[in-house]
């Protein structure tokens, strides 16, 4: 099917600043609310925010029926419609601010009502997370992992190839970007001597992105990785934070537990998987082949640029490492698919991690962990002073954006400040 809103050729009549993420070819959704008015569904085009539901109030939508779905506290209820609805509400959006269409832009009552300058809005967090699942599918990482704590040679686990390894994740402990987290406390065992309690001492970011699912099928069925596009509404960056000492201690034998889930931050605009489409590319080849019902076709990586930079408090950020989701070694249709394979439902609004993305060469690892190479090669900040893990105060901002044929469509970013312990 044609998604018409992908166009590289179409312009907004709203302005949009060259290097924006957020060009007529994103429209990505997300929740805002104003001085005015509470939370409610919106999109944006350059720094001008639309207003959802102020756009189904005014009739904009004609037949396509978005009674009380935009003037919702989150996505949810415009998710569970469905992939043929949202793809039809972006392509109605694309055709509304289409440079040339006066019907909304010679209004200017309803103009007035619709658009709000990107600094008179706050967003929140998009949707209400029901289940949350962390993958760990970057060959890259799983490898740098493996090679610090256990063997070089044998880096990887057996299961690696086979599995799309992850686990269940906290879903009430996701925060949209802006709001600060404090530094968690939790148990720590020193390499030499007896356990100890504390604030954690090595808190490290994840170098993330995390795909949003539609309504799945019935408990007992499962989803191929053929029918998974049909089921992945859109992607957001993601921090998963890790308090790598209280990890080292708990996790044996069942996983991570409170070295994960005091904090996840996700940027506040969801980007259709739709938008991403033009953006595809090959992934690694699989060796050894992969289980039949982890079987695809075609090109199902994404050429994703990421970054992540620390800034200092009253500091300037410094880039810490540059990254691309298209390393990743299994992808989303994959994962869906594997996560499915044993009946497991899913639902409208599950969020799902990537796992740490780590490229090939140490300046695009995905996580303090593997950049300070367990805490042995220090990072220069461009203030001078120098990092192994995240200090308080510190912001940790990431950054994402694909280009192709002159069109950039981006995230925008993801930004969380370290409080010290409570
Ligand atoms: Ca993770």
């Amino acid at each position: 099917m044609e998604i018409n809103a992908n166009n590289t050729q179409l312009k907004s009549w709203i302005e949009v600043n060259e290097g924006s993420d957020f060009p007529i070819q994103n429209l990505p959704f997300g929740i805002i609310s104003t001085d005015k008015k509470p939370k409610r569904v919106a999109s944006r085009i350059g720094n001008s925010v639309i207003d959802l539901s102020a756009l189904s109030d005014l009739g904009y939508f004609g037949e396509l029926d978005t009674v009380h779905l935009f003037d919702q506290e989150n996505l949810n209820p415009f998710i569970e419609k469905g992939k043929a609805f949202t793809r039809a509400i972006r392509n109605r959006l694309s055709g509304i601010f289409l440079e040339g269409n006066n019907e909304l832009r010679k209004k200017e009552n309803d103009l007035h009502k619709v658009i709000i300058p990107i600094d008179r809005i706050e967003t929140h967090l998009p949707v209400q997370i029901g289940d949350y699942t962390d993958f760990y599918s970057s060959i890259e990482h799983a490898t740098n992992v493996g090679t610090m704590f256990r063997d070089p040679d044998n880096a990887l686990l057996p299961n690696w190839k086979y599995i799309p390894v992850g686990y269940h994740g906290r879903a009430s402990s996701i925060i949209n970007s802006g709001v600060a987290i404090h530094r968690p406390k939790g148990q720590q065992k020193p390499t030499d001597g007896a356990p100890v309690f504390g604030p954690c001492k090595r808190l490290d970011f994840e170098l993330e992105t995390a795909f949003i699912t539609y309504p799945g099928k019935e408990l007992g069925d499962h989803i191929s990785p053929d029918e998974a596009n049909h089921y992945i509404f859109g992607m957001v960056l993601f921090n998963d934070w890790s308090a790598r000492d209280i990890q080292k201690w708990e996790y044996v034998p069942l996983g991570p537990f409170l070295a994960k889930n005091f904090a996840s931050s996700i940027s506040p605009w969801i980007v259709t998987l739709d938008a991403l489409e033009p953006f595809r590319v090959s992934g690694p080849t699989q060796d050894p082949e992969v289980f039949s019902y982890l079987k695809y076709q075609g090109d199902k990586n994404i050429d994703i640029n990421l970054e992540v930079l620390i800034q200092p408090e009253n500091g300037v950020a410094t880039t810490v490492s540059k990254s691309n989701y298209k390393h990743m070694y299994w992808n989303m249709d994959q994962q869906l698919a594997h996560h499915t394979i044993n009946g497991c439902n899913i639902k409208a609004g599950d969020m799902y991690g990537s796992g740490t993305i780590s490229g090939p060469t140490p300046d695009s690892y995905g996580s303090m962990l593997e950049i300070s190479w367990n805490a042995t090669k220090p990072v220069k900040l461009s203030d001078g002073s120098e990092r192994t893990f995240i200090n308080d105060g510190d912001t940790v901002i990431m950054r994402g954006f694909a280009e192709k044929n002159g069109v950039r469509v981006g995230f925008g970013e993801v930004s969380t400040k370290v409080l010290p312990s409570k």
